[in-house]
């Protein structure tokens, strides 16, 4: 099974992202955290990805597309993966589509977590709270640029999906445990 968790920046995509990948055994593919990590590694690319992802602003297609082209094709992902925060931009769709084609494989649901932009910024400040201000993006001006940037270019991606028939909207501004409920309700369909 091969799963992509959508919506904005805050709606719980990797927190619910690492449930699934316990509990169905599928690998959890986080574009963000393995941008933190080049960030981390203090390489030249990692100095130009900071300031891109400081500013609230998309890493180019070019990077993320190689990135997630070099990870579905490790055996770890042979069971199913699930993609949390990829695509973010339509041509990023379209690049993943013909890579799982040219692997005979598909994407099997596209669970759209769907929170209001108020709550967002409350739960993005919280976050920042308890971390620490370690995501140095995460902060109430970048984040409204992140959700300008959602609205933007990442939402048109909705409509290639529906038209697929595999988008699974789900209301993330439930109980942590009710969006998984919600979840595995889709998966037990
Ligand atoms: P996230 O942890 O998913 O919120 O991502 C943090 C930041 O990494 C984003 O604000 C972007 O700057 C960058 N990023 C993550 N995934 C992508 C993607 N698929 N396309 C472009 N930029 C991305």
């Amino acid at each position: 099974m091969n799963i992509i968790m959508f919506g904005p920046p805050g709606a719980g995509k990797g927190t619910q992202a690492q449930f699934m990948q316990d509990k169905y055994k599928l690998k959890q593919l986080s574009t963000g955290d393995m941008l933190r990590a080049e960030v981390s590694s203090e390489s030249e690319l990692g100095q130009t990805l900071k300031a891109i992802m400081d500013a609230g602003e998309l890493v180019s297609d070019e990077i993320i597309i190689e990135l997630i082209g070099n990870c579905i094709s490790e055996p770890e992902c042979s069971r199913g993966f699930i993609l949390d925060g990829f695509p973010r931009t339509v041509p990023q769709a379209e690049a993943l589509d013909d890579m799982l084609k040219n692997m005979a494989r598909e994407i099997d649901h596209v669970i759209v977590l769907e929170v209001d932009n108020a709550i967002l910024i409350d739960r993005i400040k919280s976050r920042s709270a308890e971390n620490g201000g370690a995501r140095t993006d995460d902060n109430e001006v970048v984040l409204k640029n992140r959700l300008d940037v959602y609205e933007t270019q990442t939402a048109p991606v909705l409509p290639y999906y529906q038209g697929k028939g595999i988008l699974r909207k789900i209301d993330g501004m439930r109980p942590i445990s009710e969006v998984t409920a919600q979840i595995d309700a889709v998966f037990a369909n």
